[in-house]
């Protein structure tokens, strides 16, 4: 089976890979673990000033890339790709969560389409069937940097990415609740003590203690993600 690939169409593509070339995505990268190509939109204008984008029918503020463009940059990728969901990264788009990525993660990788100006003309949205997704609800100037998170989000999942599987489970979403705090030595710092348990050296005490911290965490600052939680039925490992 050939690694998790990542294929990207921007108009930026000196952007990349960016911080995804350090630590441990870069390293995985240097490694082989997970693939990355570029691809620039730019390249598939035929007039002599390389134009992408275009005024929008009905008027308007800002400029929208052009179809034709964007649809060329996206057949070379696709063609003889055709197995690589197709996500433009979109503040219209669902929320990009910890599901989503996991699903992501177990498949052949991504092709992401980054948007730029007002955005992509919709028509050759809709005839690549694109899955839009949204990293927050805030308006970014292109969808390079989230591309670049979902990038991130994905490979800390693949298999030797990140050192220790265990620190990626217990981690904030993958249990249904935020994580439980951390704490380190010094056991006391600046008159700060670390919560006595955590020194017991008592396994189950502390798993006892963790849940409920995670618990009470998620209750204060995600009722949302609590309701689920509740709904789905407490108690899960933590
Ligand atoms: N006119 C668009 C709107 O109001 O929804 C915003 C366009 S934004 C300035 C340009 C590009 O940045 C978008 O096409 C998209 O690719 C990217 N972008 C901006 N914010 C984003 C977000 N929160 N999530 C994902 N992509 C985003």
């Amino acid at each position: 089976m050939s690694v998790w690939q990542a294929k990207v169409a921007t108009l930026f593509p000196e952007m990349f890979p960016g911080p995804l070339g350090q630590s441990l995505a870069g390293k995985a990268l240097e490694n082989g673990k997970w693939s990355l190509d570029v691809i620039n939109i730019r390249d598939q204008a035929t007039d002599r000033h390389r134009t992408v984008d275009d005024n929008p029918f009905g008027g308007g503020a800002g400029m929208v890339m052009r179809p034709d463009i964007v649809d060329a940059a996206l057949r070379e990728i696709r063609t003889p790709n055709p197995e690589l969901p197709l996500i433009y990264l979109s503040p219209r788009g669902k929320m990009l969560n910890q599901k989503r990525c996991r699903e992501l993660a177990a498949g052949p990788g991504v092709i992401l389409l980054c948007g730029r100006y007002e955005g992509i003309d919709q028509r050759v949205l809709d005839e690549h069937q694109a899955e839009e997704v949204s990293i927050g609800d805030y308006i970014l100037m292109g969808g390079e940097l989230p591309a670049m998170v979902l990038i991130e989000s994905c490979i800390r999942l693949i298999d030797g990415v990140v050192g220790k599987t265990d620190s990626i489970d217990e981690e904030s979403f993958e249990t249904g609740l935020l994580e439980y705090p951390h704490f380190t030595r010094p056991a006391n710092w600046n008159g700060r003590e670390v919560p006595e348990i955590l020194l017991s050296g008592h396994h189950a005490k502390v798993q006892a203690w963790r849940v409920a911290q995670a618990e009470e965490i998620t209750r204060e600052r995600r009722p949302d993600l609590w309701d689920q939680y509740v709904a789905g039925g407490i108690p899960k490992r933590v």
